[in-house]
């Protein structure tokens, strides 16, 4: 009997809070990034790395593995850097992307709260964990609380139903997020044929577009 424990990466709770449903596509479907996208990502890796230099030159700790087992699930993931001060944990994630007017998307946030919970983890005598979600033009800075750590438990419970038990979660459509959706046919082509009347995994995400800093 296979024992292994599901691994959740923070960059899983950042799909999954984007979008469920696209979660679980990457999850059970995969079909391969168009050429538009892996564009996008060098990009964004070349940002990335001039930005690490940086931030090893301020004496931030990149791109470390980190991991905790939490019981059910391993977390695990690279953190784009992180700083450890006097028991506060700093957690940076830069984005390529444009942030909201005020604050940080919830997905991306998200992220972030899910590195600052796996350091407070392995790190001792943590007394506070601060998020910074740096996009192209502005930049949020968020003290975690306990409200979003229930957050995170709950994005992570339902990202295990997900990924093992392979169920159907939420749709979190907008008109921005589909139409550049790879999955968007095969989306709506299901809901189409499907009757869903109970509370899908992850509809509660419909409430949390931005977080304020
Ligand atoms: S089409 Fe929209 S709702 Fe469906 S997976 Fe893609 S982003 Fe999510």
């Amino acid at each position: 009997m296979n024992l292994k424990k599901p691994v959740i990466t923070p960059s899983e709770v950042r799909t999954y809070t984007y979008c469920p449903r696209l979660y679980f596509f990457e999850v059970h479907v995969k079909l391969g990034k168009p050429l538009k996208s892996k564009i996008r990502m060098l990009l964004g890796r070349i940002l990335h790395y001039f930005r690490e230099i940086i931030a090893r030159l301020k004496g931030f700790t990149v791109e470390e593995l980190i991991e905790v087992d939490i019981g059910p699930y391993i977390m695990r993931g690279k953190p784009d850097y992180y700083r450890v001060e006097d028991g506060e944990v700093f957690i940076v994630e830069v984005k390529s992307s444009r942030g909201p007017h005020t604050g940080a998307w919830f997905s991306d946030y998200m992220q972030g709260v899910a590195y600052g919970f796996i350091l407070s983890r392995v790190r001792r005598n943590i007394r506070e964990v601060n998020v910074e979600v740096k996009y192209m033009r502005s930049t949020a800075r968020i003290k975690v609380n306990s409200e979003h750590i229930a957050l995170l438990a709950r994005i992570l419970d339902e990202i295990n139903i997900v990924k093992v038990h392979g169920i159907l979660p939420y749709p979190n459509r907008s008109q921005a997020k589909c139409n550049r959706c790879i999955y968007r046919d095969i989306c709506f082509k299901l809901d189409e044929d499907l009757e869903v009347n109970i509370e899908e995994p992850g509809s509660w995400i419909r409430d949390y577009i931005h977080i304020k800093s």
